[in-house]
Formats: C-alpha cells, sequence, structure tokens
C-alpha cells in the first residue's frame, strides 16, 4: 500500500512514521527545503503525552524538552505582577507537562522514521504541491515545478497545516473552513545572550490590555518569543511596510525586554491570523486531512501539536492494518468518528479562552492577576490550576 502525506510538520511525520511501521510506503512531500528552523515554545500535554508514550516517541521529546519553573506576568519597568508555578500545573497533568520549542518537536519526530525499515518512507523537501486531487481508483498531487509529473497512491493525507492547499483543491476553499479569533499571532526567534541570561527557566509575559508579548530563552545564547495583538490592529497598522514594523508599533510601551526583541526582529517573521479550522467531513474520496489542516484548536487551545501527534498516530493504527484499497474508506471513517470528538472539545476550550486570552480593559487585567494569584491560596489552587491548565503557553 501507498500513502502521499502533504507537509513534514508534526501530523505529517508522525503519520508517516506510523504508516511505514505497518509496512506502507510513503512519500512525504513538504514546500519548505529543509526542517523549517522558525518557532515559538510550546506546552505539550494531555492526548499527544499518551500517544507519544505509546508510540515510543515520548523518549525523544523528553529529551530536547526545556525545563519550565513558572510563567511570571511583568509590567512595563519589568516588576512581576503575577506568578503561575508550572511544578503545580505539570504535578496536575499527573507529572506530563513537556516544554518543546516548535522546530525541536519537528527534528524529533524525523528522526524517528529512522525506526522504520530503509527505503519505505522518502521525504523530500522543497516540494510544494500545487494541485491534489482523487478519485475511486486513488488519489493525485502534483508538485510545483514539475510539470507532467503526477505522483499518484491509494490514500493522500493531506497534514499541511491551518492554509491546506490539500484541502483547498479537495474540500473547498479556505474561508468556508476558517474561522478566525479576533486575534493575530506572530514569533520568531532573536540571538542576545544578555536577555537570555536574565529569563533563564521562566516564560515571561507582559500584563498589557489587547496584546502580549512572550519570551522564553533557550539552551543556546537565544530568545523565543510570541506576540499575540487583536486582529483589527493588523488592518490599523496596514501602511505598515513589513511586519516588523507593524510590530514595533502595536508593541511600543511594554518595557525593555520587548523593545530589544523587537529591534533583533526579522523583518517578515511569522506572523498569521490566530484562528481554527471547523469543517463537516474530514475525508473525500482516498483523502484524509489530519492536524491543524482539518481540526486546528488555535494556540488559545494549547493543544494543537499535541493534537497533530496524537490525531497523526490514531490515524496510523486505523489505515496502518489496511491491506487493500477496498478497506481503506471504512478505516479512515473510523478514524474520522474517533477522533473528532477529541477535536471538537479543545476547540470549544479555544473558543472560550478567546474572549479572556487578551484583557480587554485594566479591570481584566486586575482579574486575570487575581485568578493567578489564586493558584497559590491552598484550597482553590487546584480549581483555578486545573481551569488555567486547560489553556497555558
Ligand atoms: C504562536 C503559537 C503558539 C502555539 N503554542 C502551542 C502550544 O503551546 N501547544 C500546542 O500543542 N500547540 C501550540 N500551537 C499550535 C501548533 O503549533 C500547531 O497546532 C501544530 O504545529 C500543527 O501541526 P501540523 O503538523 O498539523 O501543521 P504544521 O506544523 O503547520 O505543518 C504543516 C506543514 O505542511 C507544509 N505545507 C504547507 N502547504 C504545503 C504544500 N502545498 N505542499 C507541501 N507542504 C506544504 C508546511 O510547510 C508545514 O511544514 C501554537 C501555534 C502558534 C502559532
Amino acid at each position: 500500500m501507498k500513502a502521499i502525506v502533504v507537509g513534514a510538520g508534526i501530523a505529517g511525520l508522525v503519520a508517516a512514521r506510523q504508516l511505514g511501521l505497518a509496512g506502507w510506503d510513503v512519500e512525504v512531500l513538504e514546500k519548505s527545503s529543509a526542517p523549517r528552523p522558525d518557532g515559538y515554545m510550546m506546552d505539550f500535554f494531555g492526548p499527544g503525552i499518551d500517544s507519544s508514550e505509546r508510540i515510543g516517541l515520548y523518549p525523544r521529546l523528553a529529551a530536547v524538552a526545556y525545563r519550565v519553573e513558572a510563567a511570571d506576568y511583568v509590567d512595563a519597568a519589568g516588576r512581576r505582577t503575577s506568578s503561575l508555578d508550572y511544578g503545580q500545573l505539570a504535578r496536575l497533568a499527573g507529572g506530563k507537562v513537556l516544554s518543546l520549542l516548535r522546530p525541536d518537536l519537528e527534528r524529533a519526530a524525523l528522526a524517528a522514521l529512522g525506526d522504520v525499515p530503509a527505503g519505505r518512507i522518502h521525504v523530500r523537501y522543497g516540494a510544494r504541491v500545487a494541485r491534489a486531487w482523487t478519485d475511486d481508483g486513488g488519489a493525485s498531487a502534483a508538485v510545483d515545478g514539475s510539470p507532467g509529473k503526477v505522483l499518484t497512491a491509494d490514500v493522500l493525507i493531506g497534514a499541511d497545516g491551518v492554509h491546506s492547499e490539500v484541502r483547498a483543491h479537495i474540500f473547498g476553499p479556505e474561508q468556508e473552513y476558517l474561522r478566525p479569533l479576533g486575534m493575530r499571532a506572530a514569533a520568531f526567534i532573536v540571538r542576545d545572550p544578555r536577555l537570555n541570561a536574565r529569563y533563564r527557566n521562566r516564560f515571561v509575559l507582559t500584563d498589557s490590555v489587547d496584546r502580549m508579548a512572550g519570551l522564553y530563552s533557550l539552551r543556546t545564547d537565544e530568545v523565543a518569543a510570541f506576540l499575540v495583538y487583536r486582529d483589527a490592529a493588523a488592518g490599523r497598522n496596514s501602511g505598515a511596510q513589513s511586519v516588523r514594523e507593524r510590530l514595533r508599533r502595536e508593541f511600543a510601551g511594554l518595557g525593555g525586554a520587548v523593545d530589544r526583541l523587537l529591534e533583533l526582529c526579522p523583518e517578515q517573521p511569522y506572523d498569521d491570523v490566530v484562528a481554527q479550522i471547523v469543517m463537516p467531513d474530514w475525508q473525500k474520496g482516498r483523502c484524509v486531512l489530519v492536524g491543524d489542516a482539518c481540526g486546528a484548536v488555535s494556540l488559545l487551545a494549547g493543544q494543537g501539536a499535541s493534537l497533530a501527534v496524537a490525531g497523526a498516530a490514531l490515524l496510523g493504527d486505523t489505515l496502518g492494518p489496511v491491506a487493500s484499497p477496498n478497506g481503506i474508506g471504512v478505516a479512515l471513517g473510523q478514524f474520522e468518528r474517533c477522533w473528532r470528538p477529541v477535536v471538537e472539545v479543545a476547540q470549544r476550550a479555544g473558543r472560550r479562552a478567546a474572549s479572556s486570552f487578551l484583557p480587554a480593559s485594566h479591570a481584566q487585567r486586575l482579574l486575570r492577576r487575581w485568578i493567578i494569584r489564586a493558584t497559590h491560596v491552598p484550597g482553590i489552587n487546584r480549581i483555578v490550576a486545573r481551569q488555567v491548565l486547560r489553556r497555558i503557553g
């Protein structure tokens, strides 16, 4: 049996590995010329932990995880206004919260392809799928820049993220499925040994209204930054020449550390709408979507990467044992039936978080401080921390 996987991100690599282990031949097509180095720090907990333990990926993830002691909210003078104890959150999650840099997670999944017998999985970087289609006899994909060359397989797996082109070709245009949550997020990594030394082992988040900047020191002398702001600001600043200019205007006045991040910010960092993908069907003919492509929960749910790993592992479980094309439809249906309820719960959590993630007023900011401080009060700390665990990062 043969599969084409579009996207060598988290979901694509895990799906490819699991199918390869089950004996499938897998062609992975990735539009980036190499594994993407850009990224942000992520909390990884819940289904992704269970699945990665089950499929043997967990030790590779634990080996590259960062130690986070706390998430500190700070004012413009750099003074701490409230602090979340990560140890307590981890204990509530059964000791299992990993803090992972997105590219580290992707590289771990790539390295894990080495568990599959040689020759079964081919990963092609610099191969953007420009067209995809499916019929009862199989599925096909055409790669940009290779006119006339069409790849065919028994199954096509669209693991190409929130702006999936496979979805656009086979299920319909993005606007039918993309649900913006009123914010944008930017992320980038800068090199600054002094900033790095100042904030080791802590997430630092600005305690600000309508926008939030976060940073985390990496093992090198680098700092990972992420910035979340109201979507209206993108329109307001549309005269800006670059994403960097827009971010500099939007995040002015948040203190020296943020000023320094923006001074070092690349001209066109990652910057995208914060959104979910909601679709009535995840499969059509011999094509199935997995990860953000069909069920993005958004960074507000804090579980997208975890669900990408767990969903891809489940797809491997259901599709892997299929030995003839006749069994594919049933397997894909079973995958969607099992996995959709889990994704929908996380999407609801993400939508709920949308109203409180960025305080819209000083009063809301004070309320958030109070809630976070309550995590330190014996008795109510467990209840509050449980709520927070549904949405950290
Ligand atoms: C700022 C931020 C913070 C986040 N924090 C967290 C967190 O704390 N915890 C968490 O669990 N999740 C978090 N997430 C979400 C998480 O990053 C995503 O849910 C996860 O990366 C989805 O994985 P994926 O494999 O489905 O898609 P992606 O990682 O987007 O991978 C898709 C791949 O497909 C490739 N591709 C796209 N189109 C094509 C094409 N036409 N042809 C070939 N290749 C193509 C892309 O280059 C990419 O490599 C966060 C996201 C953001 C933006």
